[in-house]
């Protein structure tokens, strides 16, 4: 089922195609603000509830994620988190993070992954426990649902791994993405040929949504461990329906390619 929405986490849309994630805790009423692009939706969202914010936190220095911390920052006077490898790139960061580290967020656990490839010191944050029985990963550019980031700054195998870590997690981890990119990405996935079981009924659920103008995000990683392809690229149908009988780097390198020039 697609455009799980628990209670604790609020969708925000920014600029033309982008989520601005906030997740609350109901005990504590912290409210955390994940990779705000821009601070005007917040602020409206804020206003509209009678909210504060008590942190920020990024995944990756591109402004369409972090070109809202300082408003926020300078009106709620409140921390901001962010990957020590992307320092030289986001200013004011008061926690530094790297992978491996366990971290708060709005007083749930997390978990730093490095997730390289969209950038060079991208990270993703994985909250084990924080909806009850399954957990949360604010995963940035590097998942989206039916795709993945371009790869900008990192390799094609440092990409492909980071990918492989993510999709270690559990299938009912929420992914919650930093943009809507997912029509797009269905097109993509319809053109390669490769048809796993579950992916038909897929794509009908996300035209239905599409259709309706409605979000498609987030979504559970068991989905798109089922139907992803770039999350497949050690799959033998995969490869195959793209003719290509090389490593699965291989075969990952030549399905983002082909997006990049879809
Ligand atoms: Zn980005």
């Amino acid at each position: 089922m697609l455009a799980l929405l628990p209670k604790q986490l609020i969708r925000i849309s920014a600029l033309d195609d982008n989520y601005i994630w906030l997740l609350h805790n109901p005990s504590s009423q912290s409210l955390a603000v994940i990779d705000p692009g821009d601070p005007e939706p917040v602020l409206a969202w804020l206003d509209a509830h009678n909210r504060t914010p008590t942190e920020i936190i990024n995944t990756h220095h591109h402004g369409d994620h972090i070109n809202g911390n300082a408003a926020l920052m300078a009106r709620f006077n409140i921390p901001l988190t962010a990957p020590a490898s992307e320092s030289a790139r986001i200013s004011n960061i008061t926690h530094a993070v790297k992978a491996g580290d366990r971290i708060s967020i709005a007083d749930y656990t997390a978990e730093v992954i490095a997730t390289p490839g969209h950038t060079s010191g991208h990270v993703a944050f994985y909250l084990p426990d924080c909806l009850g029985t399954h957990g949360i990963a604010f995963v940035g550019d590097t998942l989206f649902a039916l795709g993945c980031g371009r790869v900008f700054e990192g390799s094609m195998q440092e990409m492909w791994e980071s990918l492989k870590t993510l999709r270690a997690l559990p299938d009912d981890t929420l992914i919650a993405c930093g943009h809507e990119y997912t029509a797009n990405n269905a097109r993509y996935v319809k053109h390669l040929g490769w048809n796993p079981p579950a992916l038909a009924a897929r794509l009908a659920e996300i035209d239905a949504l599409t259709q309706k103008g409605e979000a498609t995000l987030p979504v559970r990683l068991g989905d798109e461990k089922a139907t992803n392809p770039f999350l497949n690229a050690d799959d033998a149908d995969l490869a195959s329906a793209l003719n290509c009988t090389g490593t699965p780097i291989e075969v990952f390198t030549q399905l983002r390619q082909g997006k990049d020039q879809f």
